[in-house]
């Protein structure tokens, strides 16, 4: 839980130092880009070297280009020893890739802005809200700590947060308060309509012609209660579309009537040999997919988590199968 006195702290930090990097977790999600954004440009605004970095070498997903990520680096920038690091919306320094560790340790200080419930507290200064619905929320929070204005980009930019981490409003954590805050972020001239718009309409064919042919791809195990669906290479060269563009099928799969726990286990074409990356969500509180993420390595929140095999897929739902059957 962050009380006042990390976000006074967090804030005195950043007073303190005017050369930041702030960095978000790989295959960056809208809350992930939009803190980095939100944070990034109200400092640089008001008057910090502030440079950006999202680690990775899959291209950006093309529902938030138009946050303006034009200057956002992927390799860690070269003078990132001489700033301070503020990670935003990550649970681990390996959230930060092969770099995070490192990186962190090398810079000035270091910023641990996120409300992942398992974050492992991995700065100088943590700013960890487990209840807070998105990392966007702690970032407005800072920037009124720093008295600083929100420009109606940075709005947009904190909204994005909150409407993608909240399911457009529908999961567990679309409390009061992220109403609130997207209610203070229209006032700030947020445009929900054309935010929708940007970031759900529009789609290339190719986008659709994925999610079909992942979707025909579904597996019901365990009696029904498990819902797998598999991306390989090949589907994403049939219809010449990236890795980010699966996101939100596996919504379609937890949806099903009798599913309690939703995979989708997909091929990385930046992965070396079989590694797998797998997405979790459970459909029910009391199943924490949380604890299955950690046991293959990665980790999330209760109802959304992931984590990476050094495997093929089938190694992948092995270790979810022999989780949800545990006693
Ligand atoms: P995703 O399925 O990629 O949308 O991720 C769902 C949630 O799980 C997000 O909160 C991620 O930050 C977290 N997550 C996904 N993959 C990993 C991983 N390999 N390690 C730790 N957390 C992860
Ligand atoms: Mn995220
Ligand atoms: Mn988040």
């Amino acid at each position: 839980m962050s009380s006042q006195s990390d976000i006074a702290a967090a804030a005195a930090l950043l007073r303190e130092h005017p050369r930041i990097l702030v960095a978000c977790h790989e295959s960056p999600d809208g809350d992930a880009l939009g803190s980095l954004i939100g944070v990034g440009r109200s400092l640089q605004d008001a008057g910090w070297d502030v440079a950006f970095w999202a680690p990775g070498d899959a291209p950006l997903p093309a529902d938030y280009l138009w946050l303006g990520l034009a200057d956002v680096a992927r390799p860690p920038p070269a003078d990132a020893s001489e700033r301070v690091l503020l990670a935003v919306d990550c649970g681990s320094a390996e959230r930060l890739g092969a770099d995070g560790a490192a990186t962190v340790a090398g810079a000035v200080a270091s910023l641990n802005l996120d409300h992942h419930g398992d974050n492992t507290r991995f700065a100088g200064v943590n700013l960890v809200d487990a209840a807070s619905p998105c990392a966007t929320i702690l970032v407005l929070s800072l920037l009124r700590e720093l008295g600083l204005p929100i420009s109606l980009e940075v709005a947009e930019a904190l909204y994005v947060g909150v409407v993608t981490d909240t399911g457009r409003f529908m999961y567990a954590n679309a409390t009061a308060e992220s109403h609130r805050v997207a209610a203070e972020l229209i006032e700030l001239g947020v445009d929900p309509a054309e935010i929708f718009r940007r970031i759900y309409e529009g789609k290339p064919a190719a986008r659709v012609e994925l999610m079909a042919r992942i979707l025909s791809s579904l597996e019901l195990r365990l009696d029904g209660r498990l819902a797998v669906a598999y991306v390989t290479i090949a589907d994403l060269d049939a219809t010449n579309a990236g890795e980010a563009d699966s996101e939100g099928v596996i919504d379609f799969l937890r949806s099903i009537e009798g599913v309690e726990v939703a995979a989708l286990v997909r091929a990385p074409r930046s992965g070396e040999g079989k590694v797998h990356k797998c997405s979790l969500r459970s459909a029910q509180p009391e199943i924490d997919v949380a604890r299955i993420a950690h046991v293959g390595g990665g980790g999330g929140h209760t109802l959304a988590a992931g984590f990476t095999v050094d495997g093929s897929a089938a190694d992948a739902v092995m270790l979810i199968e022999r989780e949800m059957t545990r006693a």
